[in-house]
């Protein structure tokens, strides 16, 4: 049995509707999948029908975009109640950047003499929480690029253009938002972001695991990964980061998590549950770990790992 735990849909900058996607999940016989869109959980009531008809297991989640000490970094909330207050107002202020940041996308590729509208992009996205694939299918639509990958490559991509920074929350706050809303706080692809470092400083911020396997990932990453996960006792999570269509051929079910590992993360977040207060946002000091652990990631970082 096999899981698949980072999944996007048309709720955010996926291509597949909830139910496309968990019939998709069916045909590739997954046990569990999560989705985990962007700045959002309104898919979730839809995929946990989709799922069920299905008859295969959801878990609720989002992925938020963060940041610590100038990283950025992206983290999972999984088991979210999608009906938290105080995450759908903090997502909703995301969301607003968003669109914000699709209106200055827009305003410098009109500078650079390409005549997209904001609203041909809005009417693309079709979701609140619009991002760059959204603008670079516009910008394909609109006959201004080939494809997408152009579309990043002359425009999007950093220090492109119409490139425009992107809002990142502290990851201590997005911690503590995740775990108040219920959720556990999972680091997505640590071996994207060769960030290590900052590790121990979320771990002690509450992490609660590692996304060890990820399409980007190589087997040895995903290795170093796994052993950090054991040594710093993280829950170990995996996805395949689907989009759709969006990227070539869809990616849902290439990466496949052992069910056990499923098993770990619900268990966690029951206990989690039972220890700690929901409702109640603590943004935890960073306070370092102890020197015993601070020694064991040690001594697994200083072994070079080869993305
Ligand atoms: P955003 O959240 O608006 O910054 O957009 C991030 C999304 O754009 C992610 O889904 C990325 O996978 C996608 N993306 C980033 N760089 C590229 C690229 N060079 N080509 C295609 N997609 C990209
Ligand atoms: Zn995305
Ligand atoms: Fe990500
Ligand atoms: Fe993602």
């Amino acid at each position: 049995m096999f899981a698949d735990l980072h999944l996007h849909t048309i709720f955010s900058d996926g291509t597949y509707t909830p139910e496309e996607l968990a019939d998709r999940a069916r045909q590739l016989g997954l046990a569990a999948i999560a989705l985990t869109d962007h700045d959002t959980v309104e898919g979730c009531a839809r995929m946990t029908l989709a799922c069920k008809k299905a008859g295969i297991e959801f878990l609720p989640a989002t992925e938020l975009t963060a940041e610590l000490d100038g990283n950025e970094l992206h983290l999972l909330g999984y088991f979210v109640d999608s009906q938290n207050p105080r995450l759908l107002a903090e997502m909703a202020e995301f969301q607003k950047v968003r669109q914000n940041r699709i209106r200055e996308m827009v305003a410098r590729l009109n500078q650079h003499n390409i005549p997209l509208q904001a609203d041909a992009v809005f009417a693309i996205a079709n979701c609140r929480s619009p991002g760059r694939p959204h603008v670079a299918r516009a910008l394909v639509m609109g006959g201004f690029c080939a494809n997408l990958d152009e579309a990043f490559e002359r425009f999007l991509k950093k220090n492109r253009p119409a490139w425009v920074p992107k809002f990142k929350i502290s990851a201590l706050e997005a911690i503590a938002l995740i775990h108040q809303a219920g959720g556990l706080a999972v680091m997505a692809h640590p071996g994207l972001n060769r960030t290590d470092g900052i590790i121990p400083d979320l771990v002690s911020a509450g992490l609660d695991g590692l996304e060890c396997f990820h399409t980007k990932h190589s087997h040895s990453a995903s290795e170093h990964y796994l052993r950090l996960a054991k040594e710093l006792n993280l829950a170990i999570t995996g996805g395949s980061d689907c989009h759709g269509l969006s990227k070539g051929k869809p990616l849902i079910g290439t990466v496949r998590l052992p069910y056990e590992y499923v098993e770990k993360l619900k268990s966690k977040s029951a206990n989690r549950k039972s220890v700690e207060p929901l409702n109640r946002l603590t943004v935890k000091p960073v306070q370092p770990l102890d020197a015993s652990t601070i020694q064991r990631f040690n001594a697994l970082t200083i072994q070079p790992f080869n993305e």
